[in-house]
């Protein structure tokens, strides 16, 4: 795996004529890290998101996600991509209603192309990562919006991503059980994941070892725990 899973260079984004979302962005982010992405709103956070998350291609400008170029790639070959490499925790969990914590988790594996019963197995594993095997059986209207989001991550790295992004994790989401899921995902990273939160929270960036602000579709700061603003423009 190359020590850059994530590398921008002076990416723009453009919608329709005359929206500049991203302004020419350089970002590159090592694996192992734990980075937030912390802006206002409208400064461009969710365009980068799924910049970096291949969902949507830059007008202007290259992106490479764990050695790969995206715009080489095709859309199967970027579904493929994402699949092997990404994992996805959102605002609003984005889960299956009605199905339980174990099949929701499973279903982060249907296209790695193991079989059902193995599916099971590692979607167990994921939720006691997450603190849930206890709750395996329950469907997501039994579970609390805390318990909801920890099985949302653990969708999201049952398998084992080498790129874990989250929008907003902690969004929807009260105080108590915003800093279990931040501690989750920083227990996570601990482990060897490599960690983005998009958030326009201030508290939640701060709690990141790297944190990196978005204003007006441009990286304004680029701060490391250790360091004083390394980048200011
Ligand atoms: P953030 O996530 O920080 O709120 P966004 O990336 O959603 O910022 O938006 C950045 C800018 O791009 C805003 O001005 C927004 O209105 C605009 N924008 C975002 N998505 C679209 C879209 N699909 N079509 C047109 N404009 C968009």
């Amino acid at each position: 795996m190359p020590t850059n899973i994530v590398e921008l260079t002076g990416v723009a984004k453009e919608y329709g004529a005359g929206v500049a979302a991203l302004r020419g962005v350089d970002l590159t982010i090592e694996a192992g890290e734990l980075a937030a992405i912390v802006g206002p709103s409208g400064s461009g956070k969710s365009t980068l998101l799924h910049l970096i998350g291949t969902l949507d291609r830059p007008s202007r400008g290259t992106v490479r996600v764990a050695g790969h170029e995206v715009a080489a790639l095709g859309d199967r070959e970027l579904s493929a991509l994402r699949a092997r490499h990404i994992g996805f925790v959102f605002q609003h969990f984005h889960l299956a209603a009605g199905v339980s914590a174990l099949d929701n988790v499973a279903d982060g594996l249907l296209y790695s192309g193991s079989r059902p019963g193995e599916r099971r197995e590692r979607a167990r594993e994921a939720l006691a990562r997450v603190g849930l095997d206890h709750r395996t059986a329950h469907r997501p209207h039994e579970l609390s919006g805390g318990e909801r989001q920890r099985v949302a991550v653990a969708r999201a790295v049952v398998g084992d991503p080498d790129l874990l992004l989250a929008d907003e994790p902690t969004g929807n989401l009260d105080s108590a059980a915003g800093a279990e899921v931040l501690a989750l995902l920083r227990e996570l990273n601990r482990a060897g994941t490599t960690v983005a939160i998009i958030t326009h929270d201030p508290d939640v960036a701060a709690g990141a070892p790297r944190r990196v602000r978005v204003l007006d579709g441009r990286i304004v700061a680029d701060e490391r725990a250790d360091e004083r603003a390394e980048v200011t423009r």
